[in-house]
């Protein structure tokens, strides 16, 4: 059995199983309730039944007061659908709308996607979720107290595990201890989630999604958002990298242009190596690729990660190009700071 749930005043909407959490169903359709504890505890996600009825299978909890679950308030971490609902929540519109957190997670598994880049999958305490916005990104802290900073790479709909993909920079102190020494099961620390890199929703343009080597990461998470979201505004993903064994989710970015008619994927190597000597795409720096495709900016809305040099060099590029820069959004990854 499938119910209808309305949320106001957003007039989001999405379907949700029988026995399914009602905040499961609204993450896993892209609708962004907010929430924290996930237990009934914390009030985080409290809002209001309009119409229809809710039932708590473990029992009312204890931030809800019997005289108050008759007047219609509720939290949604703890309740499922008995009819179809119709919901008064306020969703987390903006960043600023998201909790900061320090918390322990537990190195999971290690997997290397390539010869310099590491797929490290973290798990949070039971107890705990990271609400995140997709494009967004964490600091592991450090013995020291020293951060380096990671992009999230998995949406937020998922949000028992975060997905990071590291690059191992020669000589790097957290990298070379991940590519090294590192061991599933570690428990790290971390702060997040962080930054404003993430696809606004007052817009309708078309995208351009360009990931220079790791910055692939929010990217991911960002399409698998607008996937979920079933937003099919046209995308074009450029993914730039220097050879092709570095193009470490080659199989998945394809898989996107394959199943969705809307998505476009381009993958642009710059340096043309013996192995590659096969390759039909694109070659050069991934900016220009673009700016070749496209000679007039200003009808997309741009979101850019991966290193400075490729940041800055297709910032200039595009607003030349007509890319008003109030459409322009972007992931640098620096070097941490030396302490
Ligand atoms: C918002 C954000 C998101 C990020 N997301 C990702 C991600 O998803 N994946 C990813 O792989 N990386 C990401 N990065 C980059 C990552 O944080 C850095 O590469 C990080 O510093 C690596 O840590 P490390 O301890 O291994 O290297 P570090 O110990 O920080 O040292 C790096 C090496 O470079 C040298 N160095 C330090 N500063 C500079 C500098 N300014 N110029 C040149 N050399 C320098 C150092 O001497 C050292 O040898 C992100 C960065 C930011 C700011």
């Amino acid at each position: 059995m499938t119910y209808h749930v309305l949320v106001q005043p957003s007039g989001h909407s999405f379907e949700i199983e029988e026995n399914e959490l009602i905040l499961d169903a609204a993450l896993r359709q892209g609708v962004s309730f907010p929430y924290g504890c996930r237990s009934g505890s914390c009030g985080t996600c409290l809002g209001k039944v309009i119409s229809g009825e809710i039932e708590y299978p473990e029992g009312l909890p204890l931030t809800i007061m019997e005289h108050e679950h008759k007047q219609g308030k509720a939290v949604f971490c703890v309740s499922i659908a008995k009819s179809d609902l119709t919901l008064e929540v306020k969703e987390v519109s903006s960043s600023e709308d998201i909790q900061i957190k320090t918390l322990p997670a537990r190195v999971i598994s290690l997997k290397k996607l390539s010869d310099d880049v590491m797929e490290m999958t973290l798990k949070l305490p039971e107890t705990e979720r990271l609400a995140f916005r997709a494009g967004q990104y964490i600091e592991i802290i450090l013995k020291d107290k020293s951060r380096r900073a990671f992009s999230i790479a998995n949406s937020p709909s998922n949000d028992e595990v975060l997905e990071l993909h590291l690059r191992h920079v020669e000589g790097g102190k957290f990298t070379e201890y991940v590519f090294n020494e590192m061991k599933e099961k570690t428990i790290l620390r971390f702060e997040g989630p962080f930054g404003s890199f993430h696809i606004r929703e007052n817009s309708n343009r078309p995208l351009l999604l360009i990931a220079g080597g790791t910055g692939f990461a929010p990217i991911k998470a960002m399409l698998e958002k607008l996937i979920e979201e079933a937003d099919t505004r046209p995308v074009y993903l450029y993914w730039g990298v220097r050879e092709r064994s570095d193009l470490y989710r080659n199989d998945l970015a394809e898989k996107w242009a394959f199943q969705h008619k809307h998505i476009s994927y381009i993958p642009v190597l710059s340096e043309f190596k013996e192995n590659d000597i096969d390759w039909q795409g694109r070659t050069g720096f991934v900016h220009k690729a673009v700016i070749e495709d496209f000679t007039d900016l200003s009808g997309f809305d741009v979101y850019m990660a991966g290193p400075p040099v490729m940041i800055d060099a297709a910032k200039t590029s595009f607003t030349q190009q007509g890319l008003p820069e109030d459409q322009l959004f972007s992931d640098s990854f620096e070097f941490a700071k030396q302490a």
